[in-house]
């Protein structure tokens, strides 16, 4: 089959042939309709992060179709239309049996550790396989797996209850799913801030207050539009300084920031002034589990969710064309999202 590659980090991406994998027993064979280019793929290419093997096939936002099926499979059949949680955890360690499998200490990552989906075929266990209702598309379906996914996780970690009030920094393709999951777990007003305005126009559309960043101080105008009061809950989805700070500065009383956004650098936080005062809590939030998965599937299909404006582009599964996408992606050139479709 046709697999698109890591052989080194910080050289393009290249096409090999490579035998169709194996199955286990308790896995399958899923047939690769539509993978999504993320940002961690752009990192992964470059060298930043540790892969698990090397030559590797990049892709851990992966839909198709089951091809074949291990004997022991029982949840799926061959033809059954699926998307794949990206984790592949033992199920047996402390973490796995205490639910917090994101912290699984065998954990292997679709497209990281293992082979991932810019390829024509990928193997994984049943378990991490999630039925698609035929009305959602491969490509759509691909996304929900990485950014929605992220974004849902990270509202319950928040705790976000109905009648409450959340504020959203960067609303790129994970803050836009957080406008609607937030929403839709009742929060009675949604604040968007970021600096770009479609992205703002866009939220908008979802029902969330627009605060340009650009323009006024986004801390500043949460206080106003909440009458001094401060959100219940804030999401920081882009991991600079200044942000993170403003989330959690945008809390009020009893205030839960969720930190999403990757930032190696450290912040500064008065504990008594913005922590034990207010009883404010300082959230971290990785990952998503399995079990969210199949929520924010059905959440789709309902329409509660609205996929259909996050695939800006489809591309086939070309090296040269996926390359070019993670140059784009590795200077910022293009927000758009992208993904490879292997539909007939
Ligand atoms: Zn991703
Ligand atoms: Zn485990």
């Amino acid at each position: 089959m046709k697999s698109i590659r890591m052989i080194e980090a910080g050289k393009p991406l290249e096409l090999q042939e490579v035998p169709i994998p194996a199955i286990g027993e308790e896995y399958v064979l899923v047939r690769v309709r539509a993978a999504g280019i993320c940002h961690s793929d752009a990192h992964y290419r470059a060298g930043r992060s540790s892969m698990g093997m090397l030559p590797i096939t990049l892709g851990h936002e992966i839909a198709g179709e089951v091809e074949m099926i291990g004997k022991q499979v029982t949840n799926i059949k061959a033809g059954d239309r699926v998307c794949l949680h990206y984790n592949i955890t033992c199920g047996n360690c402390y973490y796995c049996k205490s639910g917090n499998e994101q912290f699984c200490e065998m954990v292997k990552m679709l497209g990281h550790h293992v082979d991932g989906g810019y390829a024509e075929y990928i193997a994984v266990p049943a378990r991490n396989a999630i039925l698609l209702p035929d009305e959602i598309p491969f490509a759509e379906a691909a996304t929900l797996m990485c950014a929605s996914a992220t974004a849902f996780h990270a509202l319950h970690k928040g705790r976000v209850k109905a009648g409450e009030t959340v504020a959203i920094f960067g609303v790129g393709g994970l803050g836009l799913s957080a406008v609607q999951l937030a929403k839709a777990m009742g929060a009675v007003e949604v604040y968007a801030v970021d600096i770009k305005q479609d992205k703002l126009e866009l939220a908008s559309e979802y029902n969330a207050i627009p605060i340009d960043a650009s323009r006024v101080n986004a801390v500043q105008e949460i206080h106003k539009l909440t009458k001094s009061k401060g959100v219940d809950v804030s999401l920081e989805m882009i991991g600079t300084r200044k942000t993170m700070e403003q989330s959690i500065d945008c809390i009020g009383n009893l205030g839960r920031a969720v930190m999403v956004g990757l930032n190696q650098q450290p912040i500064e936080i008065n504990t008594y002034m913005q922590v034990l005062g207010k009883e404010a809590e300082i959230i971290g939030s990785n990952d998503h589990l399995l079990g969210e998965l199949p929520l924010l599937v059905d959440m789709a299909h309902r329409k509660i969710l609205d996929t259909s404006r996050v695939v800006s582009q489809t591309i086939p599964l070309d090296a040269d064309k996926i390359n070019q996408r993670l140059d784009d992606l590795e200077n910022f050139t293009n927000d758009v999202r992208v993904v490879i479709s292997m539909e007939d």
